[in-house]
């Protein structure tokens, strides 16, 4: 990792957006963050989000339903646990996860890949990942993003789609002249947002959050933008613009762990 270059992710770069407060907080106060606030609807996308991998990763439903029954029954995931609707509605979307793929017919596939985009030329690096890829045919690939909410803001899905596109060229080497559909693909209604991308949609990706990464680092204030989402902000309970405020929907956030950047700026740098 070159520790020169500005770290960006998916979810940064939606908190700068949000409220620049919360960004604050969370990446310039050096302050410990509290705790998660855990819901019953994350509880069930994220343990969901791990039995889709376990099924990518070995083919078998009955491996990710292990995956999944065991996650809920952990005593912190008790609101989602056996005999509750949550628990119920966890295994009626892994299900859909199954119907969807059987759906996918590939010569190879990859699950959860993570990735560190930098482009040390305009001084940035960019958190890449995807949930699912998929090789269709030597020039053709398949990215998808697992979605078990009731309600996606459609430009969000769009730029985790772009972020996966991203991932999935840097990690795999597609060659050049490799297009990608990248879907959104909803468990809960099976309702597809699809994108057909290319390789000039990478680097226009890495382009503009090169330009949002510029635009952070010359912003001096970080004002409180309270609304809605206040309710499910960690930060709330010492935030006295927040507590002015209802909580309301639910705004999904990305886990920010940051591995160790892998990837460079040949995004789709495979054969051509
Ligand atoms: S509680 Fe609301 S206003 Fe305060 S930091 Fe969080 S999102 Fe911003």
């Amino acid at each position: 990792m070159n520790a020169a270059l500005f770290r960006l992710s998916h979810s940064r770069v939606q908190s700068f957006f949000r409220c620049r407060k919360q960004y604050w907080w969370d990446n310039l106060s050096g302050e410990r963050p509290p705790p998660e606030i855990q819901t019953a609807a994350g509880i069930i996308g994220k343990g969901v989000h791990r039995a889709m991998k376990v099924l990518c990763e070995t083919g078998e439903p009955e491996d990710g339903a292990n995956e999944l029954d065991a996650y809920l029954r952990m005593p912190a995931h008790a609101v989602a646990g056996p005999g509750t609707g949550e628990h119920r509605t966890a295994f009626s979307l892994f299900a859909a996860g199954c119907a969807a793929h059987q759906t996918i017919v590939s010569a190879d596939r990859w699950a959860e890949l993570d990735t560190w985009v930098a482009s040390p030329r305009r001084g940035v690096t960019i958190q890449a990942r995807l949930d699912r890829a998929d090789q269709m045919a030597e020039d053709r690939f398949q990215v998808v993003d697992w979605k078990t909410g009731r309600f996606e803001l459609d430009e969000v899905v769009d730029a985790q789609l772009d972020l996966g596109h991203l991932a999935l060229r840097v990690v795999r080497h597609v060659p050049r002249t490799a297009t990608v559909r990248a879907v959104a693909w909803n468990l809960r209604t099976g309702e597809q947002r699809v994108r057909e991308l290319e390789r000039r949609d990478a680097a226009a990706t890495v382009q503009r959050y090169a330009g949002i990464a510029a635009r952070i680092q010359a912003t001096t204030a970080f004002e409180a933008t309270p609304s809605p989402a206040c309710g499910f902000c960690r930060w709330r309970p010492g935030c006295p613009d927040g507590n002015a405020t209802d909580g309301g929907d639910r705004v999904e956030d990305e886990d920010e762990d940051a591995p160790e950047a892998k990837g460079d700026e040949a995004y789709g740098g495979g054969p051509a």
